[in-house]
């Protein structure tokens, strides 16, 4: 009996061993192996860039990816609910280089975001309300843009020598209207402002607010919204797949269609940020049970052969 227990002793401790090894490395490799395919780019409506989540997400830590095109701004990983994402300051603007091509940091992001896996982004900017009906503090989950005298790489596929063979990138709806939807369902619940359900984008690049002349010609163009970062971002996630849908807001009523201050605009910031930031969150920790109805609308038509011989079997 003694010779018995002795025996059962070594056993016992290594199974006990085991159990414990695969109790406590499982979690680790679980951990480690876990893929992240949510992301927010920072914008102006989601506030001063550092102080975003603060106090309501877990932060773990930052990283930059070495891209095609150049090294990523940082890339900062956070938790909401449970579910990770990635968040980007500012369009990516962060440690920008000096003397890089002009919107070069756009094209490092949206690399770095694909390389990393990311199937899904939010991004939101104040903006000018080009129409008349819009006022300050409001919402709008835009589903059109207009590029207007754009001085950015128009593609980023070509940009960063990316490729995707055989995809046809449709610009037809060109936000995600599944992450419109679900932005719209948050936003709803009890944002303090209006919510614009649709409307169009404009985006022009000159590095100053528009003239009273410039904006009624974008009125005329058909834009309700002007801005300066997220029409690129926009075209930018469809070329290269990513589900995309914008928080925008309104800080300002466009130049020449209502006087307004540099104040004015500060203030309205501080309470677009305040409601758009818990919106953007919340969205995030519904992905993960999001059921998508846009189909390849946002992940590009496969197709075969070429655009003049549907047939050509050679690698083009
Ligand atoms: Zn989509």
């Amino acid at each position: 009996m003694k010779m018995n227990k002795q025996q059962k002793n070594p056993i016992l401790v290594l199974i006990l061993v085991l159990w414990a090894i695969v109790f406590i490395i499982q979690p680790l490799d679980l951990q480690a192996e876990e893929t992240v395919t949510i992301a927010v780019i920072g914008g102006t409506s989601f506030g001063y860039p550092p102080d975003f989540g603060k106090g309501l997400v877990e932060e773990e830590g930052s990283f930059t990816v070495e891209t095609k095109a150049g090294e990523s701004p940082p890339i900062y990983r956070m938790r909401y609910k449970g579910v990770p994402f990635y968040y980007i300051r500012m369009h990516g603007e962060e440690g920008r280089k000096e003397n890089q091509e002009t919107g070069w940091h756009f094209v490092t992001t949206w690399t770095a975001l694909y390389q990393l896996g990311v199937t899904h982004a939010f991004g939101g900017a104040t903006g000018g309300a080009i129409n008349t009906g819009y006022d300050f503090d409001d919402l709008l989950i835009a589903d059109d843009l207009i590029l207007y005298a754009n001085q950015r790489p128009q593609n980023v596929l070509r940009a960063a020598g990316i490729v995707r063979k055989k995809v046809f990138p449709s610009f037809a709806e060109p936000l995600c209207p599944d992450l419109r939807r679900l932005l719209i369902e948050k936003a709803k619940k009890g944002y303090h402002g209006r919510i614009h359900t649709s409307g169009v984008i404009i985006q022009d690049d000159p590095g100053r607010f528009e003239t009273p002349a410039e904006i009624r010609m974008m009125r005329t163009m058909g834009a309700d919204w002007v801005s300066h970062n997220v029409g690129t971002e926009t075209i930018y996630a469809r070329q290269l797949g990513i589900h995309f849908a914008l928080l925008n807001s309104v800080s300002n009523p466009a130049v020449g269609t209502r006087p307004f201050t540099f104040e004015d605009m500060q203030n309205s910031v501080q309470r677009i940020t305040a409601g758009s930031v818990p919106i953007v969150l919340e969205c995030i920790s519904q992905i993960p049970h999001l059921k998508h109805t846009c189909g390849i609308e946002c992940t590009g038509e496969p197709y075969k052969g070429s655009y003049t011989k549907p047939d050509l079997k050679a690698a083009e």
